[in-house]
C-alpha cells in the first residue's frame, strides 16, 4: 500500500528512470519470498524463482544476484514485462506502477509454469498478485499457496474486505482502502474474492506472536471454507542480505563502545522518506530522551544515485553536534538492520512497524516504540502492542495530512519506554519464544513438514 502524498508524487520517477534507483527501495515483498525459498531448500525441495524484468531498484536486482549465486541449484526463469500506460493506475510510484504491470503480464507466466521439467509440483504467489495467477494455476491444475508477508491479523483482513473484522478498528485500516475506486481497493477485493481457491497461505508470524489470530483462521478455515494458515515464521535472514555493511562498519564500532541495551536505534524501513521538518523534530526528540541514538534517515521515497543531499542540512547543526561528541551516530545508506538489532547496545527500536521489521525485533527481543506511516503499520503495531512489548503511537499519524509530531514528544515517550522494565521483560520473553521457534527442530521445522506432507497428498 503506497503513500498517496504530495511529497511521495514529486519524488517518484517514471518508469524510463527507474534503472538509476539506487537505493534499497523495494525489499518488504521480496525479502520474504528468498527466505522462504531458501527455506523451501533447507527442506529438499527444488526451487523455481520467476523474476520479472526490468527490476525496479538496483537494490532489488542485486539481492536477487545474490541468492542466485549462494543457490545455483535455483532455476531462474525470466520474464520481461510488458509496460502499462501509468495513467491507468493513476499514481507515479514505480513499485505500484511494477505491480500492475506484473499483474498486466501475467498471462506470460503459464507458458513458464506448464513447460518445466520436471514439472512443478505446487506455486507459491505473492499475495498482490492473486486474482491475476489463480486462474492460470488452476488451468494448470498446479496447486498454489499464496505468500503473506504480513501479519495473520492482516491477512484476516485481506480475506474478509471489503468487510472489516470487528476486531481491527477502522482507523486503522490504510486510507486507500477506504476509497472503494483506488486501486488498492480494487485489488484487495479481487484478491479477497480469489482466496478460497488457493491451497494454503503462508505467513511470516508464529503462534507466539498471533496466537489468537491463528486461532480465528484455523476457525474460519472450517466455518468459512478459507485456505488452511501456515505460521512459518519469523523468517531469518540469508547471510548475503546485509549489503556492504558489515561488523566493522564505522556505527557497528560505535555500538560496541556503548553500554548494553543503552541506544537508541531509529529506522523507517526501506521506502518511505519523512519530511524535513518532521526530521528537525525527530532529531530534537532523539537529543531530548536523553539517550545515545543511532539513526538511518531517509528523505527520498526513491532515492537516485545522483541525489546525495548534505547530512548536516539534512539534520542540522545540533544533532551533528551529538554525532562530534560521540553521542549518536547518523547514517543515510542502507544498514544490516539484522546486525544492528543483534547488537546488545541497542535498547529500543524507533520503527515504522513496517511488518519485516516487528518480525525481526520480536526475534531479538528489542521493545518497540512504532511510529507507523501507511499500508499495514497501524495494523502490524496493534500486533506487537498486544503482544506487550512495545508501544505503538497510531496518533502520531505520520504522513496523513502533515500531521508533524513535535521533538518534546518523541523524547519524552523515548524515554518512557526506555525506563520501562514490564515492556522490556515482555519483550525479553517474546525474543526467547521466537528463538525456540526457529532452532532446529522447532516449530517452523514443524510447520514446514505439514505443509511439505499436506502437498504429498494432494
Ligand atoms: N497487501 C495485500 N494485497 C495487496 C497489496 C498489499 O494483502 O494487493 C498487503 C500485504 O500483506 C502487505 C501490505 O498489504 O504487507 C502492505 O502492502 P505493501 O507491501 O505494498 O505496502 P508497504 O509494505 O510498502 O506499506
Ligand atoms: N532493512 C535493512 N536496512 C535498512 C532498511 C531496511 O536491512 O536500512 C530491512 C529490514 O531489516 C526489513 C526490510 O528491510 O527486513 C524492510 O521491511 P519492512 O517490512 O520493515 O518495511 P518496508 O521497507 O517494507 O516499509
Amino acid at each position: 500500500i503506497k503513500p498517496q502524498i504530495e511529497q511521495t508524487k514529486a519524488e517518484a520517477c517514471g518508469k524510463d528512470e527507474m534503472a538509476k534507483i539506487k537505493e534499497r527501495s523495494g525489499m518488504g515483498h521480496l525479502q520474504p519470498m528468498l527466505r522462504l525459498a531458501a527455506s523451501l531448500i533447507r527442506h529438499q525441495c527444488s526451487v523455481t524463482l520467476i523474476t520479472s524484468h526490468p527490476i525496479v531498484s538496483s537494490a532489488e536486482s542485486q539481492l536477487v544476484s545474490n541468492f542466485l549465486s549462494a543457490f545455483p541449484q535455483v532455476n531462474e526463469k525470466k520474464i520481461t514485462l510488458t509496460p502499462i500506460d501509468p495513467i491507468t493506475v493513476n499514481t507515479t510510484d514505480p513499485y505500484s506502477i511494477q505491480w500492475a504491470t506484473i499483474c498486466h503480464s501475467a498471462h506470460l507466466f503459464s507458458p513458464i509454469l506448464s513447460s518445466l521439467s520436471p514439472p512443478l509440483s505446487f506455486v507459491v504467489t505473492d499475495i498482490t498478485l492473486l486474482s491475476s495467477v489463480i486462474e492460470i494455476t488452476e488451468n494448470l491444475r498446479l496447486p498454489n499457496y499464496i505468500l503473506s508477508i504480513s501479519s495473520a491479523r492482516m491477512f484476516s483482513l485481506v480475506s474478509s474486505f471489503p468487510s472489516i473484522p470487528s476486531s481491527i478498528p477502522k482507523t486503522s485500516i490504510p486510507p486507500p482502502l477506504l476509497d472503494s475506486n483506488s486501486y488498492f481497493a480494487k485489488n484487495f477485493s479481487d484478491a479477497s474474492k480469489s482466496i478460497k481457491r488457493f491451497d494454503g497461505v503462508l505467513i511470516n508470524s508464529f503462534e507466539g506472536l498471533e496466537k489468537e489470530c491463528f486461532e480465528m483462521l484455523a476457525a474460519a478455515e472450517l466455518t468459512d471454507g478459507l485456505p488452511p494458515a501456515f505460521p512459518l515464521g519469523p523468517f531469518l535472514p540469508l547471510p548475503f542480505e546485509g549489503g556492504s555493511s558489515s561488523s566493522s562498519s564505522p556505527f557497528m564500532k560505535w555500538l560496541d563502545n556503548q553500554k548494553e541495551s543503552s541506544v537508541v536505534f531509529a529506522s523507517f524501513g526501506s521506502k518511505y522518506p519523512m519530511s524535513k521538518e518532521q526530521i528537525k523534530e525527530l532529531g530534537n526528540g532523539l537529543i531530548l530522551s536523553g539517550y545515545k541514538f543511532l539513526w538511518v534517515v531517509r528523505t527520498k521515497f526513491v532515492e537516485k544515485q545522483e541525489e546525495r543531499d548534505d547530512l548536516d542540512e539534512i539534520v542540522g547543526h545540533q544533532v551533528m553536534n551529538q554525532v562530534k561528541n560521540s553521542n549518536a551516530f547518523v547514517v543515510k545508506e542502507w544498514v544490516d538492520q539484522w546486525r544492528i538489532l543483534s547488537h546488545k547496545a541497542v535498547g529500543l527500536f524507533l520503527s515504522h512497524c513496517g511488518w519485516n521489521s516487528v518480525v525481526e525485533t520480536s526475534w531479538h527481543g528489542i521493545p518497540v516504540l512504532g511510529w507507523p506511516h501507511w499500508g499495514d503499520h497501524m495494523i502490524a503495531g496493534e500486533v506487537m502492542e498486544a503482544a506487550g512489548w512495545g508501544v505503538c503511537r497510531k496518533n502520531w499519524g505520520w504522513g496523513i495530512n502533515n500531521y508533524l509530531v513535535e521533538g518534546e514528544e518523541i523524547g519524552s515517550k523515548i524515554k518512557e519506554i526506555m525506563k520501562d522494565q514490564t515492556v522490556r521483560m515482555k519483550a525479553k520473553r517474546m525474543g526467547e519464544v521466537a528463538k525456540k521457534t526457529t532452532e532446529a527442530g522447532g516449530r517452523c521445522d514443524d510447520v514446514m513438514k505439514k505443509l511439505l506432507q499436506s502437498l504429498k497428498k494432494n
